[in-house]
């Protein structure tokens, strides 16, 4: 029995002794780099469909303002306090529909994947004033009305959203404005809720003078920053989409012909539902929040700079990253496994690439930063042995950001 303990213990000594080592060099620039012709491109960073949300796509939060127009007597809207209670009670419910993104009723029979809506509204002060809290009153006998039909109509003016913006166009500017009382004393004219989508803000209708409760306006508003958010409506053949099929946009089961009792769920139709957005349409959206310099990307909260969480994202297969991804882990490549990345990443702050011994990171006209400027630690290729961790370069590679002080620049 002794001995056999005694045998035990050499052997882990022996192995302890002769395995060979793991060391590491660090990669923080192209400097030194053999970059070779990109390969003949099958792919754009453009392509919506390379940005449907998956496991690494974050919450986005897109900042939102209230302004109440009003005339100098202020009767016309809703008073502050009523008005902050309404669209917060409107915005929380609008925010609770796009956590249920819902299976598309067309085509009737279809099979397509109902992906989580990564993205949420977040009422937002524009100024240090504690008294800000997003919510703004305004009385301006000129702007005050909304007219959306007769000589003076100004749904699609821009004059209210220029002369009261604020926040430029990191914020999306909602405007709840009245229906002309002129005009709502007109039995032609029906004041009834409605909204556009100009630039990156908002001008909504009918609210105040409708009884109806402030859930009912929810898909109003989800429907119209879909618009400011790049959508079409989905019921014609050009919005972009192959998921989202043409149809007469009927309402509901009782809409007469065309309609045959089949209608869409789609929020970019009209119908009594609106909610339902497809992989595409979001595709759409994520492109945007992911490039640089988009409109959609200026109006969210920047969340994704620093790490999330110390897990790793493990790469255990051949992965290719064909959209730009802002990325807040770590990425661990594992031996046998390749990992390609095209088009932009940035990584979180102290984070970094690891490519285990047998492993290979290839980069394809990428670029790897930090998005706010911040320092991340380089790729880390690791040895054991005659196994290497293999890093290859192809096209325009561009690092940045990498510590100044990180183990390559030692
Ligand atoms: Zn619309």
């Amino acid at each position: 029995m002794k001995a056999s303990i005694f045998i035990i213990f050499c052997c882990s000594l022996f192995w302890y002794s002769c395995a060979p080592k793991l060391t590491s060099s660090f990669i923080s620039d192209t400097e030194g780099f053999e970059l070779r012709k990109a390969p003949k491109l099958f792919y754009s960073c453009n392509d919506q469909l390379q940005y449907i949300p998956d496991s690494l796509t974050s919450m986005k939060y897109i900042r939102v303002n209230v302004h109440f127009m009003d005339d100098s007597t202020g009767t016309k809207n809703f008073s502050m306090k009523d008005g902050e209670k309404y669209m917060r009670s409107l915005i929380n419910n609008a925010n609770k529909r796009l956590g249920d993104n819902r299976k598309m009723s067309l085509p009737v029979g279809n099979n397509t994947p109902v992906i989580p809506i990564n993205y949420r509204y977040k009422l937002v002060a524009a100024t240090d004033d504690p008294n800000d809290r997003g919510f703004y009153k305004h009385l301006d006998n000129e702007l005050y009305y909304f007219l959306n039909k007769g000589k003076h109509r100004n749904n699609y003016n821009r004059d209210v959203i220029k002369k009261y913006n604020i926040g430029g166009d990191s914020i999306v500017n909602i405007f709840v404005l009245p229906h002309h009382p002129d005009s709502v004393k007109s039995k032609t004219y029906k004041p009834h809720k409605t909204g556009i989508a100009l630039g990156s803000d908002l001008k909504v209708s009918g609210l105040f003078e409708d009884p109806s409760k402030p859930w009912e306006f929810a898909t109003l508003l989800n429907h119209e920053v879909g618009h400011i958010l790049g959508l079409s409506h989905s019921w014609i053949r050009n919005d972009r989409c192959d998921d989202t099929p043409t149809h007469p946009n009927c309402w509901d089961s009782n809409s007469g012909p065309p309609c045959d009792g089949t209608y869409s769920n789609n929020m970019m139709d009209y119908n009594n539902s609106q909610m339902a957005l497809s992989p595409c349409q979001l595709g759409i959206i994520n492109k945007g929040f992911n490039k640089l310099l988009h409109k959609n990307r200026k109006l969210v909260r920047v969340n994704w700079c620093k790490k999330e969480s110390d897990t790793e994202i493990i790469v255990s297969d051949t992965v290719q990253w064909l959209g730009s991804k802002d990325i807040q882990r770590d990425i661990r490549i594992l031996e046998g496994s390749v990992l390609e990345i095209s088009c932009r990443v940035s990584m979180p702050q102290g984070g970094k690439i690891i490519v285990e011994p047998g492993a290979t990171l290839k980069l394809i006209n990428s670029y790897l930063h930090n998005d706010c400027d911040l320092a991340w630690e380089g790729i880390e290729v690791q040895t054991r042995g005659k196994l290497e961790g293999k890093v290859e370069a192809f096209g325009n590679v561009r690092i940045e950001n990498v510590v100044e002080n990180s183990p390559s620049n030692l």
